[in-house]
């Protein structure tokens, strides 16, 4: 799955207008469909891996990265060769950001229920090459749905980079890290788009995306 891929149904769209239940409607993301949001969140995603990359170089080449020793740490706890070790970081980074996408959408549907109280009922599901953790139909306050939002990206961030340096492992958290961050691209998306529409009060997630409401 390419990174960015995993983004949830907290996707981007076209302005809409009418009412719903009561509030106005400032404009509504839509995550399925083609279009102009998609295509930006793809960009954000590799601008993001761009980003990511050059201060993983930096780093490297600041020599807060140590490749060989990290290489030596793995050999130590399993034993294996320099050339099965190399294959074996290799293999962690794949596993450990394959298993960080279902980890993130159960935080974001952990974050729903908070949010939500008992109102709050999660769909989880896997369509289109994505995870995703949805709560349509429902309404959260604009402060309430970008703690759903941001949550993931926040909580595995720290965590894959603490994790890292905890193992030893730092380069290894970091570009876990990395990847993951580049397939958050919507849910930051969807936060920049409230934060650019003051008047967003409200958030509905519906099934393929948000609508942003205003009272
Ligand atoms: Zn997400």
């Amino acid at each position: 799955m390419a990174a960015g891929e995993h983004e949830d149904r907290h996707r981007a769209g076209a302005a809409a207008g009418g009412e719903t239940q009561g509030y106005a409607e400032l404009g509504e993301l839509n995550f399925l469909e083609e279009g102009e949001t998609r295509r930006a969140l793809l960009r954000l995603s590799y601008w993001l891996l761009g980003v990511s990359a050059a201060l993983g170089a930096a780093l490297l080449l600041a020599g807060v990265f140590d490749v060989p020793g990290e290489l030596a740490v793995l050999r130590e706890a399993t034993g294996l060769s320099f050339g099965l070790a190399i294959s074996a970081w290799g293999a962690l980074l794949l596993v450990a950001s394959v298993v960080a996408l279902p980890v993130h959408e159960l935080i974001h549907g952990a974050c729903f229920k908070l949010m939500g109280g008992g109102r709050a009922k999660v769909a989880y599901g896997f369509s289109a090459g994505m995870f995703y953790a949805g709560c349509p139909g429902v309404t959260f306050t604009r402060a309430a749905y970008v703690v759903v939002l941001l949550a993931p990206a926040s909580l595995l961030s720290v965590a894959t980079l603490a994790g890292g340096a905890a193992l030893r492992l730092p380069l290894l958290g970091y570009a876990i890290f990395a990847f993951h961050l580049a397939g958050c691209a919507g849910d930051l998306y969807a936060t920049w788009r409230i934060h650019k529409t003051p008047a967003c009060t409200h958030c509905e997630d519906t099934a393929c995306g948000i609508k942003l409401l205003g009272e």
